[in-house]
């Protein structure tokens, strides 16, 4: 049941329609005008006008979906059913101009807003990670200023790009300057790769930031990553943004901007499963690019980390 007591709509049964078949939604589930009461509405925003290396992401809603067939509904590490104890649905695309990226913002957060006025949580699929923007903007007006746990290569707190103020290499100092996050409780995880300056990490402090690198992974573990982040939220409300590129290109090779050096699949999986429990009120994964991806390798962990934020937003409910 749901929190309304509506019967909860599962995906489809696949003792009856193979996994290679039936709806192309998010992990077989049903779409979002299937049901009513709705707890996590799962959205792709293929946009990815906002990219400065390669482009692609606009094609990663879809692919992260076909990579998605596979998830089955029990969580074993976790011990919870995120598929199936709370209603999930497949709102499809929002519909964003590739021409026109203020329009494209102004465009995602009123698709966003739209859902989430009759759903309790989002999950969004990108598209670059520019879509973080108005996304933060609607998790603001719902929820108040969260903890950003933001897993990412890079910062995105750049200033601007070729004189472009919004591109997915700023969505979080635009954010910064709208207040739409805690400034003493967010933080960016698996950070690394050459910057322009030091001057980029100083700013980036001044913003609110704490970060954990990448290669600090290594020497603390993975649940020394968990408990700095556990520290570092506290009990504020959080939504997680994870680019696809916080892994190593050998992880996640169909993305736009990739780095040596990053973080396993297990190890991204594992920080997640530690945070089991905290209000997770959003999260979007962003940045697949699948014309670069190889045997699904980028779309399967993308789906993979997708079930562990619904497994999250389940167990983090009040
Ligand atoms: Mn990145
Ligand atoms: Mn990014």
């Amino acid at each position: 049941m749901s929190e309304t007591g509506e019967p909860i709509r599962g995906p489809i049964d696949t003792t009856k329609t193979p996994r290679f078949a039936g709806p192309p939604t998010f992990a077989l589930l049903p779409r979002r005008d299937e049901v009513g009461h709705c707890d996590v509405a799962i959205v792709g925003v293929p946009f990815d006008s906002g990219t400065s290396y390669r482009p692609g992401a606009r094609f990663g809603p879809a692919a992260v979906r076909q990579g998605s067939r596979l998830l089955r509904p029990w969580h074993t590490a976790l011990d919870v059913a995120p598929l199936t104890a709370q209603q999930v649905a497949d709102a499809g695309d929002i519909a964003c101009n590739p021409f026109d990226i203020k329009e494209a913002v102004d465009q995602i957060e009123a698709g966003a807003g739209a859902l989430l006025e009759e759903a309790g949580r989002l999950l969004a699929i990108g598209g670059d990670h520019t879509i973080a923007y108005p996304l933060l903007r609607v998790a603001r007006r719902r929820f108040g200023p969260v903890a950003l746990v933001h897993f990412d290569a890079h910062l995105d707190t750049w200033q601007t790009y070729f004189g472009a103020p919004i591109t997915h290499g700023t969505p979080f100092r635009r954010a910064a300057e709208e207040g739409l996050f805690l400034d003493g409780h967010s933080m960016h995880v698996g950070i690394r790769g050459p910057v322009y300056a030091r001057r980029d990490l100083e700013e980036d402090a001044e913003l609110g930031f704490r970060i954990v690198h990448a290669a600090e992974l290594e020497r603390i573990g993975v649940d020394g990553v968990v408990d700095r982040i556990l520290q570092r939220v506290g009990d504020a409300p959080l939504y997680i943004s994870i680019d696809i590129d916080v892994l190593d290109p050998a992880h996640a090779p169909g993305t736009g901007t990739p780095e040596a050096g990053g973080l396993t699949s297990r190890e991204l999986l594992g920080i997640l499963r530690g945070l089991a429990g905290k209000p997770l009120v959003g999260a979007d994964v962003v940045e697949v690019s699948p014309a670069y991806d190889h045997a699904e390798m980028t779309t399967v962990a993308a789906a993979h980390v997708g079930f562990e934020l619904l497994a999250l937003m389940l167990l983090g409910r009040a």
